[in-house]
């Protein structure tokens, strides 16, 4: 049916061409030769044998490099009995018709842009026609000037190239496009009726993926064109997709995340980035093995993949790093998935050799904002604030604040909780993280498991100040002996310590203040108390 629709084109064009040249003193040999080659090719394709024969036997009369100048008297002589033929072969049937009704589904390959650079229009349209019946965009340049424009302006997944052009030849034409097509995995497809073995060896050396002879068979060449897409297809997803984990590697966070900020500077949807590095995972591939390794890292991808939306982009940053790009998310919201995938991190206990244990990550945020939609500034801001996150003791979030830039030799604020009972330990520490994020000062929280373990750390750096929000009874070495130590031996200026008691007797809370401490919060206590006491002492610690 289709091709019933191009039959009446060449009738038409054998006719135009030669009104056309009627008008003219004479025609140029190489026109003719251009013509009927070009006439042979499309009747050939479409089925019409008769016509595709007649060219080919008067090709035989002219020559492409020929310079001869054919008077009307000529020309009409040798080509009339072109148009004798026309009308009998309109109704002929075709052979290869059935190949048009037999519809494949191929919906992931569709949208694939197909250009074909051809002068012969029947040919072209008649391409045009059955590539889009398969919905494949396709757009025709009739030159290689407009070829090549529209290589760059359109960016074609495909290129089917004719050798024969008016203006360039074809093969000068791929020496220009191979090497970008080759980039961005555009196969090139020469059709020539040329077909020789040379030529297919010249096509080929120079880059061409296939060559393709005409007449055309339209079923062969969507085949031809249908398995070069797929294969596209699965080379492209190959590139992007990181072999351990399954999710999507750095090359596709770089693409993805300039997407998001074109998205965000045309319509303000903001987004967020976040960088994820497992903590200390050096020590687990030297414990347990670089396979156990590869097995954490599986596994932190398979939880995340689980939490994720569908519309969040999950990458493998590099070893154990990680990023996530969150549309229509603010810092806010991210961190709230987070703390989400955090909890489930650490419920996921791994074994290995009899032995057990837990592995945690730090994270870094930062949303989309006027002043830094830029991959580079992105990137470095989520970076920044997972920087700190590994300083300030791993296994927590942190919010980008533009603070953190400007902040490396001024005085850090840590607040430090120091408490033997896991359950009040994270939820203080949890509390204040949440509390920090929202002040304009920057500060580092940390826990301890007990006094012993937070005097034997490395804590204490001259140039900042804390507050350390001290259990009272402690198994190892309890509050008021660990306050002792701190005022003992350590300036009073840097350090304000708050006693968490249990005791509501007075005796006790006395007790605390003789021995140095600032204040005191009674368990249990409500987290807007605890948060306002520690507001209190921020102020008094800046002051001092
Ligand atoms: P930190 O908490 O500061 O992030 O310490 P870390 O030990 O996690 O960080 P560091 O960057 O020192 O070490 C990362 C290690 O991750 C080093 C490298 O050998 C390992 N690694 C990177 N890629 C892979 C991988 O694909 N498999 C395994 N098993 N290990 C990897
Ligand atoms: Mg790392
Ligand atoms: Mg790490």
């Amino acid at each position: 049916m289709i091709i019933e629709k191009y039959k009446p084109l060449v009738e038409q064009r054998i006719r135009s061409s030669f009104d056309q040249w009627a008008n003219k003193v004479s025609v140029e040999e190489k026109e003719i030769y251009r013509f009927l080659h070009n006439l042979k090719g499309t009747a050939g394709t479409i089925g019409m044998k008769e016509i595709e024969k007649e060219a080919e036997l008067k090709l035989n009369l002219f020559s492409d490099t020929g310079t001869r100048d054919f008077k009307y008297s000529e020309w009409y002589a040798l080509l009339e009995s072109l148009l004798d033929d026309v009308p009998t072969h309109l109704t002929e049937g075709n052979p290869s018709e059935g190949v048009f009704t037999q519809h494949i589904a191929l919906s992931d390959l569709s949208g694939n842009r197909i250009l074909i650079i051809d002068d012969d229009v029947d040919l072209a349209a008649y391409l045009k026609g059955i590539l889009e019946e398969r919905n494949y965009p396709v757009n025709i340049a009739l030159t290689a000037e407009r070829g090549l424009k529209l290589f760059y302006d359109w960016k074609p997944d495909m290129i089917l190239l004719d050798i024969l052009l008016p203006d360039t030849n074809g093969m000068d034409v791929l020496k220009q496009i191979v090497e970008k097509s080759q980039l961005e995995h555009s196969p090139i497809i020469v059709i020539s009726s040329e077909d020789t073995r040379e030529r297919r060896i010249h096509a080929y050396r120079s880059g061409a993926m296939d060559f393709f002879g005409k007449p055309i068979d339209s079923e062969l060449l969507i085949a031809l064109i249908d398995n070069r897409f797929r294969i596209k297809q699965q080379w492209e997803h190959s590139i992007i997709i990181d072999e351990l984990t399954g999710i999507y590697n750095r090359k596709h966070f770089n693409r993805m995340i300039s997407q998001l900020i074109s998205n965000f500077l045309r319509t303000n949807a903001v987004f967020s980035v976040v960088i994820m590095d497992l903590d200390h995972f050096k020590q687990i591939n030297d414990s347990y093995g670089h396979l156990m390794g590869d097995e954490v890292l599986r596994s932190f991808a398979a939880i995340v993949m689980d939490m994720k939306r569908e519309e969040d982009i999950f990458c493998r940053y590099g070893g154990e790093e990680f990023a996530l790009l969150l549309p229509n998310t603010d810092r806010e919201q991210a961190l709230e998935l987070l703390q989400h995938i955090r909890e489930q991190f650490l419920a996921h206990v791994f074994s290995s050799a009899g032995q057990h244990f837990m592995v945690t990550f730090s994270a870094g945020i930062t949303d989309s904002q006027k002043d830094n939609a830029h991959i580079d500034k992105l990137v470095k801001e989520a970076d920044q604030a997972l920087y700190l996150g590994k300083q300030s003791g791993r296994n927590q979030t942190i919010l980008f604040s533009p603070q953190m830039i400007n902040n490396h030799n001024q005085p850090r604020l840590n607040i430090l909780v120091v408490d033997d009972d896991p359950l009040i330990r994270d939820l203080v520490v949890t509390h204040l993280l949440q509390w920090q994020q929202n002040k304009n000062i920057q500060v580092l929280v940390k826990g301890y498991e007990d006094g012993l373990q937070f005097i034997h750390s490395d804590w204490y750096s001259e140039q900042d100040k804390y507050i350390i929000l001290l259990d009272g009874a402690m198994p190892t070495m309890d509050g008021v002996e660990v306050l002792n130590k701190l005022r003992e031996e350590y300036p009073e200026r840097n350090i304000v310590v708050a006693m968490l008691t249990a005791r509501i007797n007075q005796t006790d809370i006395i007790h605390a203040l003789q021995h140095g401490a600032d204040d005191y919060i009674v368990k249990p206590f409500q987290i807007s108390e605890l948060l306002s006491r520690v507001e209190r002492l921020v102020k008094k610690i800046l002051n001092k």
